[in-house]
């Protein structure tokens, strides 16, 4: 059903989040996924350094996307990472048609949103325009009652 499937990775918990999804989805139908961090050179600006300052935005890409990939060939997933720059949706559909993409699975939250928004705005954009289904995955909150249930202990044999 699915084959090649895209996971846009900007490094968020929330990308993260959509990742482990999209390696679960790619193991079960045999599919690629396609890890794609976007340079979005007009945050960057214009001034003096900004030259070095995208060179490292591109480093930072190769890095989370070629980890994204390792991670799911640990999974036994068909894995690839590439880095684009650009605004962040336009680059992202744009390699879903170039790459024959079938599937894009996303965080709902990034690395610079308020969580109070319902849906990060890269995620908005491509939601409203895409023309393969794009599956949204909202990460956990951190800590949780995990930590709780482990202070409470295990009372054992405890006389009642
Ligand atoms: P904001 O609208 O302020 O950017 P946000 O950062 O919380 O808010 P998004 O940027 O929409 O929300 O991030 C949601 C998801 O979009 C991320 O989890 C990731 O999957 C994807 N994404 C965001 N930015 C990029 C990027 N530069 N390259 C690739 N994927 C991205
Ligand atoms: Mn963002």
């Amino acid at each position: 059903m699915y084959e090649d499937i895209l996971v846009p990775t900007d490094g968020s918990t929330g990308a993260s989040a959509a990742l482990a999804e999209a390696i679960e989805l790619a193991a079960q139908f045999d599919a690629t996924v396609h890890s794609l961090y976007v340079v979005d050179v007009a945050s960057v600006g214009a001034e003096a350094g900004t030259v070095d300052l995208i060179e490292s935005f591109e480093q930072m890409g190769e890095d989370a996307t070629e980890a994204a990939a390792t991670r799911a060939r640990d999974a036994d997933v068909e894995a690839t990472g590439s880095v684009a720059t650009g605004s962040p949706h336009r680059a992202i559909l744009d390699y879903v048609d170039d790459q024959g993409i079938d599937l894009v699975v996303m965080g709902t939250h990034g690395r610079t949103g308020l969580e109070r928004y319902l849906l990060g705005s890269v995620t908005e954009k491509v939601v409203r325009t895409a023309d393969v289904p794009v599956l949204t995955v909202r990460a956990d909150e951190e800590g949780g009652a995990e930590s709780d249930e482990a202070a409470d202990g295990d009372a054992g044999d405890e006389p009642t």
